[in-house]
């Protein structure tokens, strides 16, 4: 079986909306309305985590052209900014939140992420303190992962089903956690190491910046050659 059989473009972004000068990966309005659009006219089949999941249950494979769209971090542009802007082109995404920075200046609050929950936006958690995994302690593994889903599902209302690692670092110990406490499947970032077979735990992302408003680039990423192009490209 190709190592590649499995590729699900999975597409993370963190903010969209201006340009602030500071870390967060941003990508303008314009362009993530040029890349919806994009992949609007391609056909592209926009699908949730959940369809995902119950995909991987049931192991059927993943629908031909089909991509789907992740924010991480909660900032307060995926609710005002991005989600409006998908809800135009009808495409489902997910959001992922961290319970310490939710209402902090610059991230939404928990008013607009229950509203996103409502309309139909997947809410996952991102850890309770937006925590590297990988450097985080037995005991305060089952706060940043189980207590922070806990708490989500208690300000939403709704199951807390998908989790993403901050910063793609994940261990182990961290997927028996939240494969224990029921999460469906967590999302880390391009770092995982490609297997034969696809880890539900891992699943891995493609990171999407403003430059990918070039439909060449976000093709190549989106159809999976660029991802091919890295392994290429990188140590074994
Ligand atoms: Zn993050």
């Amino acid at each position: 079986m190709s190592r590649f059989a499995y590729h699900i473009p999975i597409l993370g972004y963190h903010r969209v909306g201006d340009l602030k000068g500071d870390h967060v990966p941003t990508v303008s309005r314009a362009a993530f309305g040029r890349q919806l659009t994009w992949l609007a006219r391609r056909r592209f089949r926009i699908i949730s985590l959940e369809e995902v999941a119950s995909r991987l249950d049931e192991s059927r494979s993943m629908p031909r052209r089909c991509a789907v769209l992740t924010f991480d971090d909660g900032y307060e542009e995926t609710c005002t900014v991005a989600w409006p802007l998908l809800k135009r082109f009808g495409f489902p995404a997910a959001v992922f939140v961290t319970p310490a920075e939710v209402g902090l200046p610059g991230f939404a609050t928990w008013e607009q992420v229950a509203r996103m929950a409502r309309d139909g936006m997947t809410i996952g958690s991102h850890t309770m303190h937006h925590s590297y995994l990988p450097l985080v302690s037995e005991e305060r593994l089952m706060e940043e992962l189980v207590e922070s889903k806990r708490l989500i599902e208690q300000r939403i209302g709704r199951a807390v089903d998908f989790l993403s690692y901050p910063v793609g670092g994940f261990t182990p110990q961290a997927q028996a956690v939240i494969q224990q406490a029921g999460y469906r499947a967590a999302c880390t970032t391009n770092r995982a190491v490609s297997r034969a077979t696809l880890d539900r735990y891992a699943l891995r992302r493609i990171k999407v910046t403003e430059r990918d408003a070039h439909p060449l680039l976000l093709w190549a990423k989106v159809c999976g050659y660029y991802d091919a192009f890295r392994q290429l490209n990188q140590p074994h």
